[in-house]
């Protein structure tokens, strides 16, 4: 078998939906993958397209990491040649499960379990945003009736936190997750930021009042964006103890997990990080040192579906839960949901489309999200299609349809 033809689109939704076709030698047969949004990044892919036409799909691994050995010989290992690896790989994956008739999770060694658990990330007020790849705000079209919600007064204050969780537990979501450095970043510095009391008192207060808000069964974690020093986030830390967080993520500067690691050391809560990682390899440090509970690789980023697996495993040699991060379409989320299924440490898989009005309709059939999960089924490759005429609608001007 052969790989004939490799094709991009983009979808403008609150970010850049980026999808990598991939064609064989046989009747119509191809595969689908999503990448984690970046600057420049189909014209990498573009460039990457010469490397395997003519190539046999089912060497996936052996594809992956061609493409990640001419990189690094050009000198750009950097995290964005590894998001168009990950998404090729990722369209390899479903390429292949539909040649031989299974779901990718059977080529991932099978699956663990038969639902896949969804967290939902949430703002209070309202996330209705996009973003263009270097994170400034836009409005594409379909977001210009609708107004951004993402900075309005009142955001920020403990009801609307309070207000937001009761709305998305009565969808069916039983794990959510909030921002918790929203609070004070609007006057603050982007990293190391230093906290005063009354500041580390109102994100308390902000804890406090949304798990009064859902109760004891629902799991909430809360989101620091790598702001803060770990003195102010063993504060943090220690003052949220008794609301039984899932996960505190990010709470520190990525660029020592010492610091991280102090802050486990400091206080009962679970910690979470990883978003940014790619490759297994860039974990290993932070699970030797036991810095966190969970790690949370994107599959749209981190090296694809077997990176994630390999990252996943392991974590599970050191007791470190997998909860990846996502903030893909239904397609992107599928196929992450399947390394979830194979996983055996996994705990919860992020959702970040909500408020994207069209994120249902992106995929062909019944939405994937019931009750805050999605169900595994015996469906080829990822078991979804994009559906072309609802997604083409949202096309990124500029780029390409899949030609
Ligand atoms: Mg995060």
């Amino acid at each position: 078998m052969k790989i004939t033809r490799i094709t991009t689109a983009v979808v403008e939704a609150n970010y850049d939906y980026t999808f990598i076709r991939v064609e064989a030698d046989r009747d119509g047969l191809y595969g689908t993958g999503e990448s984690f949004f970046a600057p420049g990044l189909t014209a990498i892919l573009h460039e990457m397209i010469p490397l395997l036409l003519g190539k046999d799909p089912r060497e996936i691994d052996r594809l992956a990491r061609h493409l990640a050995r001419k990189a690094s010989g050009a000198g750009s290992t950097a995290g964005i040649v590894w998001n168009a690896i990950s998404g090729i790989e990722a369209a390899l994956h479903d390429l292949v499960g539909k040649h031989y008739g299974c779901p990718v999770y059977q080529l991932l060694g099978g699956k663990l379990r038969d639902e896949v658990r969804i967290y939902a990330d949430c703002h209070a007020g309202g996330n209705v945003e996009s973003w263009t790849p270097m994170l400034v705000p836009r409005e594409p079209k379909w977001l210009q009736p609708l107004g951004s919600s993402f900075e309005q007064p009142g955001n920020y204050e403990p009801e609307a936190y309070s207000r937001r969780a009761r709305e998305v537990v009565a969808k069916g979501f039983t794990a959510l997750k909030f921002d918790l450095d929203s609070i004070v970043l609007l006057t603050g510095e982007e990293m190391h930021r230093p906290l005063n009391n009354v500041e580390i008192d109102r994100m308390v207060e902000v804890v406090r009042v949304t798990r009064e808000a859902v109760g004891p069964a629902i799991d909430l974690a809360f989101d620091c964006h790598w702001r803060f020093r770990p003195s102010d986030a063993i504060k943090i830390g220690r003052a949220i103890e008794p609301f039984n967080v899932f996960w505190l993520e990010d709470p520190c500067p990525p660029d020592n997990w010492r610091q991280t690691a102090a802050v486990k050391r400091a206080c009962g809560v679970p910690l979470l990080t990883g978003e940014n990682l790619v490759q297994c390899h860039a974990f290993q440090p932070l699970l030797e040192s036991q810095a966190v509970d969970l790690v949370a690789p994107d599959v749209q980023k981190c090296g694809g579906l077997l990176e994630a697996r390999r990252i996943a495993d392991l974590a599970n040699l050191y007791g470190i839960g997998l909860a990846p991060h996502c903030i893909a379409s239904p397609l992107g989320l599928m196929a992450s949901a399947h390394v979830c299924a194979a996983s055996a440490n996994f705990t919860a898989l992020e959702f970040h489309g909500q408020d994207v009005p069209f994120w249902d309709d992106l995929i062909a059939g019944d939405p994937l999200l019931q009750e805050g999960r999605v169900t595994m089924t015996d469906r080829p490759g990822f078991g979804v299609e994009l559906n072309e005429e609802v997604a083409r609608e949202y096309a990124k001007p500029g780029e390409g349809w899949f030609r």
